[in-house]
Protein backbone atom coordinates (compact mmCIF):
# COMPACT_ATOMS: atom_id res chain seq x y z
CA UNK A 1 0.00 0.00 0.00
CA UNK A 2 1.13 3.21 -0.93
CA UNK A 3 1.47 6.01 1.79
CA UNK A 4 -1.20 8.71 0.23
CA UNK A 5 -1.70 12.19 2.06
CA UNK A 6 -5.20 13.33 3.51
CA UNK A 7 -5.81 16.60 3.80
CA UNK A 8 -8.23 17.74 6.44
CA UNK A 9 -10.21 20.88 6.46
CA UNK A 10 -10.41 22.17 9.96
CA UNK A 11 -8.48 21.61 13.40
CA UNK A 12 -10.46 20.17 16.14
CA UNK A 13 -11.00 17.39 17.89
CA UNK A 14 -11.94 15.40 15.28
CA UNK A 15 -9.57 16.39 12.74
CA UNK A 16 -7.18 15.52 15.29
CA UNK A 17 -8.75 12.02 16.17
CA UNK A 18 -8.85 11.25 12.67
CA UNK A 19 -5.24 12.20 12.08
CA UNK A 20 -4.27 9.52 14.57
CA UNK A 21 -6.24 7.15 12.64
CA UNK A 22 -4.92 8.15 9.71
CA UNK A 23 -1.06 7.36 10.71
CA UNK A 24 -1.76 3.83 11.91
CA UNK A 25 -3.14 3.46 8.53
CA UNK A 26 0.55 4.45 6.76
CA UNK A 27 -1.55 8.26 5.76
CA UNK A 28 0.03 11.05 6.08
CA UNK A 29 -2.11 13.77 7.28
CA UNK A 30 -2.16 17.91 6.50
CA UNK A 31 -4.49 20.29 8.70
CA UNK A 32 -5.92 23.18 6.87
CA UNK A 33 -6.96 25.54 9.99
CA UNK A 34 -6.05 29.35 10.89
CA UNK A 35 -5.32 28.12 14.47
CA UNK A 36 -1.66 26.65 15.43
CA UNK A 37 -1.36 24.85 17.70
CA UNK A 38 -4.62 23.07 17.19
CA UNK A 39 -5.56 20.05 18.59
CA UNK A 40 -5.50 18.30 15.34
CA UNK A 41 -1.99 20.20 13.92
CA UNK A 42 -0.62 18.38 17.51
CA UNK A 43 -0.56 15.25 15.73
CA UNK A 44 -0.49 15.73 11.86
CA UNK A 45 2.44 15.88 9.41
CA UNK A 46 1.63 19.11 8.26
CA UNK A 47 -0.35 22.25 9.08
CA UNK A 48 -1.45 25.17 6.25
CA UNK A 49 -2.31 27.88 8.39
CA UNK A 50 -4.95 30.03 6.65
CA UNK A 51 -8.79 30.48 6.42
CA UNK A 52 -10.96 27.70 5.07
CA UNK A 53 -12.23 29.83 1.76
CA UNK A 54 -8.63 31.33 1.18
CA UNK A 55 -7.96 29.97 -2.09
CA UNK A 56 -3.84 30.32 -1.47
CA UNK A 57 -4.60 28.03 1.10
CA UNK A 58 -6.75 25.51 -0.72
CA UNK A 59 -4.57 25.34 -3.82
CA UNK A 60 -1.50 24.73 -1.67
CA UNK A 61 -3.72 21.97 0.50
CA UNK A 62 -4.16 20.51 -3.28
CA UNK A 63 -0.64 20.02 -4.18
CA UNK A 64 -0.09 18.69 -1.46
CA UNK A 65 -2.76 16.09 -0.43
CA UNK A 66 -4.08 12.92 -2.86
CA UNK A 67 -7.76 13.34 -1.22
CA UNK A 68 -9.38 16.28 0.98
CA UNK A 69 -12.24 15.16 3.30
CA UNK A 70 -13.07 17.63 6.26
CA UNK A 71 -14.34 17.72 10.07
CA UNK A 72 -17.13 20.29 10.42
CA UNK A 73 -19.81 21.53 8.50
CA UNK A 74 -19.33 24.64 7.83
CA UNK A 75 -16.60 24.21 5.23
CA UNK A 76 -18.07 26.85 2.64
CA UNK A 77 -19.48 25.12 -0.37
CA UNK A 78 -17.71 27.03 -2.65
CA UNK A 79 -14.50 25.87 -1.47
CA UNK A 80 -15.28 22.43 -1.22
CA UNK A 81 -16.42 22.77 -4.74
CA UNK A 82 -13.12 24.43 -5.88
CA UNK A 83 -11.14 21.50 -4.59
CA UNK A 84 -13.10 19.17 -5.81
CA UNK A 85 -12.63 20.04 -9.16
CA UNK A 86 -9.25 19.06 -8.65
CA UNK A 87 -9.12 16.70 -5.99
CA UNK A 88 -11.52 13.92 -4.83
CA UNK A 89 -13.43 15.99 -2.08
CA UNK A 90 -15.46 13.38 0.45
CA UNK A 91 -18.23 13.36 1.38
CA UNK A 92 -18.81 15.14 -2.00
CA UNK A 93 -19.68 18.66 -1.30
CA UNK A 94 -23.52 18.22 -2.23
CA UNK A 95 -23.46 17.00 1.55
CA UNK A 96 -22.39 20.25 3.01
CA UNK A 97 -24.67 22.11 1.04
CA UNK A 98 -27.80 19.64 2.10
CA UNK A 99 -26.31 19.65 5.73
CA UNK A 100 -25.20 23.32 6.61
CA UNK A 101 -29.08 24.99 5.97
CA UNK A 102 -31.73 23.39 8.44
CA UNK A 103 -34.27 23.67 5.60
CA UNK A 104 -32.70 22.47 3.13
CA UNK A 105 -31.91 19.43 5.15
CA UNK A 106 -35.07 18.55 5.89
CA UNK A 107 -36.42 18.87 2.67
CA UNK A 108 -33.76 17.38 1.97
CA UNK A 109 -33.83 14.28 4.22
CA UNK A 110 -37.85 14.36 3.52
CA UNK A 111 -36.99 13.63 -0.24
CA UNK A 112 -35.25 10.41 1.15
CA UNK A 113 -38.82 9.49 2.17
CA UNK A 114 -37.54 9.82 5.85
CA UNK A 115 -40.26 11.75 8.25
CA UNK A 116 -39.00 15.13 10.31
CA UNK A 117 -40.49 17.39 12.49
CA UNK A 118 -43.01 19.58 10.47
CA UNK A 119 -41.04 23.41 9.66
CA UNK A 120 -41.85 26.50 8.05
CA UNK A 121 -39.39 28.65 6.53
CA UNK A 122 -39.35 32.45 9.05
CA UNK A 123 -38.38 35.34 7.35
CA UNK A 124 -40.03 37.85 9.40
CA UNK A 125 -41.94 38.71 12.36
CA UNK A 126 -45.23 37.78 10.25
CA UNK A 127 -43.96 34.34 8.96
CA UNK A 128 -42.98 33.50 12.77
CA UNK A 129 -46.74 34.25 14.04
CA UNK A 130 -48.44 32.67 11.39
CA UNK A 131 -46.29 29.77 11.91
CA UNK A 132 -46.77 29.49 15.98
CA UNK A 133 -50.42 29.45 14.68
CA UNK A 134 -49.92 26.73 12.27
CA UNK A 135 -48.43 24.74 15.72
CA UNK A 136 -51.03 25.27 18.40
CA UNK A 137 -47.95 28.02 19.49
CA UNK A 138 -45.42 25.89 20.12
CA UNK A 139 -42.21 24.77 18.54
CA UNK A 140 -38.86 25.31 17.98
CA UNK A 141 -37.31 28.44 16.44
CA UNK A 142 -33.86 27.76 15.17
CA UNK A 143 -31.38 29.83 13.31
CA UNK A 144 -30.85 28.10 9.64
CA UNK A 145 -27.08 28.18 9.68
CA UNK A 146 -24.42 27.80 11.71
CA UNK A 147 -26.53 26.70 14.74
CA UNK A 148 -24.26 24.19 17.02
CA UNK A 149 -24.81 22.71 20.76
CA UNK A 150 -28.39 23.75 20.91
CA UNK A 151 -27.17 27.68 20.25
CA UNK A 152 -29.74 30.31 17.76
CA UNK A 153 -32.34 28.26 19.16
CA UNK A 154 -35.07 29.39 21.40
CA UNK A 155 -38.35 27.24 22.42
CA UNK A 156 -42.20 28.38 22.36
CA UNK A 157 -44.42 25.90 24.47
CA UNK A 158 -47.72 28.54 24.95
CA UNK A 159 -48.83 31.49 23.81
CA UNK A 160 -47.11 33.42 26.51
CA UNK A 161 -43.69 32.49 25.52
CA UNK A 162 -44.67 34.14 21.72
CA UNK A 163 -45.52 37.08 23.26
CA UNK A 164 -41.97 37.59 24.99
CA UNK A 165 -39.85 37.66 21.99
CA UNK A 166 -39.81 36.78 18.13
CA UNK A 167 -38.11 37.17 15.13
CA UNK A 168 -35.41 39.51 16.09
CA UNK A 169 -34.37 37.48 18.78
CA UNK A 170 -32.37 35.29 17.05
CA UNK A 171 -30.62 38.02 15.36
CA UNK A 172 -32.85 38.71 12.74
CA UNK A 173 -31.46 35.82 10.08
CA UNK A 174 -33.62 33.61 8.06
CA UNK A 175 -34.68 30.89 10.64
CA UNK A 176 -36.69 27.88 10.41
CA UNK A 177 -39.68 27.02 13.03
CA UNK A 178 -39.91 23.03 13.90
CA UNK A 179 -43.03 21.67 15.49
CA UNK A 180 -42.55 20.38 18.89
CA UNK A 181 -42.21 16.96 18.90
CA UNK A 182 -42.81 14.80 22.27
CA UNK A 183 -40.21 12.46 22.06
CA UNK A 184 -39.18 9.75 24.28
CA UNK A 185 -35.22 9.25 23.95
CA UNK A 186 -33.15 10.85 21.70
CA UNK A 187 -31.08 8.81 19.59
CA UNK A 188 -27.87 8.89 16.86
CA UNK A 189 -26.68 6.58 13.93
CA UNK A 190 -23.38 6.63 12.65
CA UNK A 191 -22.89 4.81 9.24
CA UNK A 192 -20.18 4.77 6.52
CA UNK A 193 -20.31 4.48 2.76
CA UNK A 194 -17.31 3.55 0.97
CA UNK A 195 -16.39 4.11 -2.75
CA UNK A 196 -17.76 0.96 -3.85
CA UNK A 197 -20.48 1.50 -2.06
CA UNK A 198 -21.06 -0.75 0.61
CA UNK A 199 -22.40 0.72 3.87
CA UNK A 200 -21.85 -0.20 7.52
CA UNK A 201 -24.26 0.91 10.53
CA UNK A 202 -22.99 1.19 14.05
CA UNK A 203 -25.66 0.57 16.66
CA UNK A 204 -27.63 3.41 17.59
CA UNK A 205 -26.28 5.20 20.57
CA UNK A 206 -28.92 7.31 23.27
CA UNK A 207 -28.08 10.22 23.84
CA UNK A 208 -28.33 13.00 26.53
CA UNK A 209 -27.67 16.35 26.22
CA UNK A 210 -26.92 19.07 28.97
CA UNK A 211 -27.24 22.61 28.19
CA UNK A 212 -28.05 21.58 24.67
CA UNK A 213 -24.32 19.80 24.13
CA UNK A 214 -24.00 16.58 24.20
CA UNK A 215 -23.38 14.64 27.64
CA UNK A 216 -23.73 10.92 27.49
CA UNK A 217 -23.93 8.46 24.61
CA UNK A 218 -25.01 4.69 25.70
CA UNK A 219 -25.12 1.49 24.42
CA UNK A 220 -27.50 0.03 23.48
CA UNK A 221 -29.61 2.64 23.38
CA UNK A 222 -33.30 1.19 25.08
CA UNK A 223 -35.06 0.80 21.45
CA UNK A 224 -36.51 -2.18 19.73
CA UNK A 225 -34.54 -3.97 16.99
CA UNK A 226 -37.02 -2.84 14.67
CA UNK A 227 -36.48 0.87 15.65
CA UNK A 228 -32.85 0.13 15.11
CA UNK A 229 -33.30 -0.95 12.01
CA UNK A 230 -35.05 1.44 11.45
CA UNK A 231 -32.19 3.96 11.95
CA UNK A 232 -29.98 1.87 9.63
CA UNK A 233 -32.52 2.16 6.76
CA UNK A 234 -32.88 5.45 7.24
CA UNK A 235 -29.01 6.33 6.99
CA UNK A 236 -28.95 3.92 3.87
CA UNK A 237 -30.82 5.88 2.15
CA UNK A 238 -29.30 9.28 3.02
CA UNK A 239 -25.25 8.18 2.13
CA UNK A 240 -26.80 6.41 -1.10
CA UNK A 241 -29.01 9.39 -2.19
CA UNK A 242 -25.99 11.96 -1.77
CA UNK A 243 -23.49 9.32 -3.36
CA UNK A 244 -21.77 9.71 0.03
CA UNK A 245 -18.11 8.34 0.76
CA UNK A 246 -17.52 8.74 4.36
CA UNK A 247 -18.89 8.62 7.84
CA UNK A 248 -21.80 10.50 8.65
CA UNK A 249 -23.86 11.37 11.78
CA UNK A 250 -27.39 11.12 11.76
CA UNK A 251 -29.64 12.23 14.74
CA UNK A 252 -33.29 11.32 15.56
CA UNK A 253 -36.15 11.35 18.29
CA UNK A 254 -37.37 8.36 19.16
CA UNK A 255 -41.02 8.63 19.90
CA UNK A 256 -42.85 6.54 22.77
CA UNK A 257 -44.43 4.43 19.31
CA UNK A 258 -41.00 3.20 18.53
CA UNK A 259 -41.10 5.44 15.38
CA UNK A 260 -37.98 7.64 14.05
CA UNK A 261 -38.35 11.39 13.44
CA UNK A 262 -34.82 12.67 11.82
CA UNK A 263 -33.41 15.80 13.45
CA UNK A 264 -30.00 16.65 11.92
CA UNK A 265 -26.83 15.29 9.84
CA UNK A 266 -23.71 15.66 10.17
CA UNK A 267 -21.61 14.80 6.80
CA UNK A 268 -18.24 13.78 9.54
CA UNK A 269 -17.40 11.94 12.59
CA UNK A 270 -19.88 12.93 14.83
CA UNK A 271 -19.21 13.22 18.77
CA UNK A 272 -22.16 10.67 19.94
CA UNK A 273 -19.99 7.78 17.89
CA UNK A 274 -16.85 8.59 19.97
CA UNK A 275 -17.63 5.26 21.84
CA UNK A 276 -16.60 3.08 18.71
CA UNK A 277 -13.19 3.70 19.35
CA UNK A 278 -13.45 1.64 22.39
CA UNK A 279 -16.26 -0.96 21.62
CA UNK A 280 -15.58 -1.44 18.45
CA UNK A 281 -12.22 -3.19 16.72
CA UNK A 282 -12.67 -0.18 13.53
CA UNK A 283 -13.57 3.23 14.99
CA UNK A 284 -15.56 5.74 13.48
CA UNK A 285 -12.76 7.53 12.96
CA UNK A 286 -10.69 4.62 11.13
CA UNK A 287 -13.50 3.47 9.04
CA UNK A 288 -13.67 7.80 7.78
CA UNK A 289 -9.87 7.00 7.00
CA UNK A 290 -10.64 3.84 5.14
CA UNK A 291 -14.04 5.50 2.98
CA UNK A 292 -12.24 8.45 1.69
CA UNK A 293 -8.94 6.55 0.82
CA UNK A 294 -10.54 4.06 -0.91
CA UNK A 295 -10.07 0.97 1.04
CA UNK A 296 -12.29 -1.71 2.22
CA UNK A 297 -14.96 -0.25 5.05
CA UNK A 298 -14.20 -2.31 8.62
CA UNK A 299 -17.28 -4.05 10.50
CA UNK A 300 -18.98 -1.71 12.49
CA UNK A 301 -19.71 -4.52 15.20
CA UNK A 302 -19.89 -4.12 19.23
CA UNK A 303 -18.33 -6.25 21.39
CA UNK A 304 -18.97 -3.85 24.88
CA UNK A 305 -22.10 -2.27 26.03
CA UNK A 306 -20.47 1.67 27.02
CA UNK A 307 -21.34 4.93 27.99
CA UNK A 308 -19.39 7.54 26.71
CA UNK A 309 -19.32 10.86 28.50
CA UNK A 310 -17.63 14.57 27.36
CA UNK A 311 -15.51 15.96 29.03
CA UNK A 312 -16.34 19.91 28.98
CA UNK A 313 -15.08 22.43 30.88
CA UNK A 314 -14.55 21.65 34.17
CA UNK A 315 -15.75 18.28 34.15
CA UNK A 316 -11.52 17.82 33.09
CA UNK A 317 -11.25 17.79 37.06
CA UNK A 318 -12.61 14.85 37.26
CA UNK A 319 -9.40 13.25 35.39
CA UNK A 320 -7.65 11.89 37.99
CA UNK A 321 -10.38 9.72 38.92
CA UNK A 322 -11.51 8.29 35.38
CA UNK A 323 -7.67 7.90 35.16
CA UNK A 324 -7.72 5.51 38.10
CA UNK A 325 -10.28 3.05 36.48
CA UNK A 326 -9.91 0.43 34.96
CA UNK A 327 -12.83 -0.45 32.61
CA UNK A 328 -12.41 3.24 31.03
CA UNK A 329 -10.84 4.51 28.13
CA UNK A 330 -9.48 8.33 28.28
CA UNK A 331 -9.00 10.62 25.27
CA UNK A 332 -7.78 14.13 25.45
CA UNK A 333 -7.55 17.30 23.00
CA UNK A 334 -4.86 18.59 23.60
CA UNK A 335 -6.57 21.95 24.69
CA UNK A 336 -4.80 23.75 27.80
CA UNK A 337 -7.57 26.46 28.74
CA UNK A 338 -11.16 24.58 30.09
CA UNK A 339 -13.07 26.98 29.11
CA UNK A 340 -16.90 26.94 30.31
CA UNK A 341 -18.79 24.95 27.37
CA UNK A 342 -15.24 23.82 25.73
CA UNK A 343 -15.28 20.06 25.26
CA UNK A 344 -12.09 18.98 26.73
CA UNK A 345 -11.96 15.09 26.19
CA UNK A 346 -14.20 12.30 26.54
CA UNK A 347 -14.28 8.84 27.92
CA UNK A 348 -15.28 5.66 27.25
CA UNK A 349 -16.44 3.41 29.96
CA UNK A 350 -17.23 -0.82 29.16
CA UNK A 351 -19.96 -2.17 30.65
CA UNK A 352 -19.93 -5.36 31.82
P1 LIG B 1 -30.46 20.53 17.41
O1 LIG B 1 -29.50 21.67 17.41
O2 LIG B 1 -31.40 20.54 16.27
O3 LIG B 1 -29.76 19.22 17.57
O4 LIG B 1 -31.35 20.71 18.74
C1 LIG B 1 -30.77 20.67 20.04
C2 LIG B 1 -31.70 19.93 20.99
O5 LIG B 1 -32.94 20.62 21.12
C3 LIG B 1 -32.08 18.52 20.52
O6 LIG B 1 -31.10 17.60 20.86
C4 LIG B 1 -33.41 18.32 21.25
O7 LIG B 1 -33.17 17.95 22.60
C5 LIG B 1 -34.03 19.70 21.22
N1 LIG B 1 -34.89 19.87 20.04
C6 LIG B 1 -34.48 20.27 18.82
N2 LIG B 1 -35.49 20.30 17.93
C7 LIG B 1 -36.59 19.91 18.60
C8 LIG B 1 -37.96 19.74 18.23
N3 LIG B 1 -38.40 20.01 17.00
N4 LIG B 1 -38.82 19.29 19.19
C9 LIG B 1 -38.39 19.05 20.45
N5 LIG B 1 -37.11 19.21 20.85
C10 LIG B 1 -36.21 19.64 19.96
Amino acid sequence: MSAKTIGIIGGGQLGRMLAMAAARLNFRTVILEPQTDCPAAQVANEQIAGAYDDPAALAELARRCDVVTYEFENVPVSAAEALASQIPVYPPPKALEMAQDRLTEKRFINSCGIPTARFHAVDSQADLEKALADFGEQGVLKTRRLGYDGKGQRVYRSAADSAEGGYATLGNVPLILESFVSFEREISIIAARGVDGAVACYDPAENIHRNGILHTSTLPASISEETANAAREAAGKILTALGYVGVIGIEFFALADGSLIANEMAPRVHNSGHWTEAACVISQFEQHIRAVAGLPLGKPERHSDCVMTNLIGDDIKALPEWLRRDDTLVHLYGKTEARPGRKMGHVTQLLR
